[in-house]
């Protein structure tokens, strides 16, 4: 086989982008409503890596981008206190 990306990139990507799905079933653009993204995975380097690696969205209709730190948004679906974790 022959990826692209490295697999261990690969699968963090998409880790987060289901991690995304999960706290934000219905993740939509926050200008425009589009619900069309570029997804990245922003893994920065040093001591505090993990805390601040970071999923990008650029919103595929007007450009808008939006970011969230995957350790955080972890940690706030496993607390349950995402609008997406309720049932409403
Ligand atoms: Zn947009």
């Amino acid at each position: 086989m022959n990826e692209p990306l490295d697999e261990t990139s690969a699968a963090r990507l998409h880790d987060a982008a289901m991690m995304l799905e999960e706290a934000f079933p219905d993740y939509r653009c926050l200008r425009c409503r589009s619900d069309r993204f570029l997804l990245r995975l922003l893994v920065p380097q040093g001591a505090d890596a993990d805390v601040f690696e970071t999923i990008e969205t650029t919103c595929k209709r007007c450009g808008m981008v939006e970011t969230h730190r995957t350790r955080l948004l972890a940690d706030a679906i496993l607390s349950e206190h995402l609008p997406g974790s309720s049932d409403v």
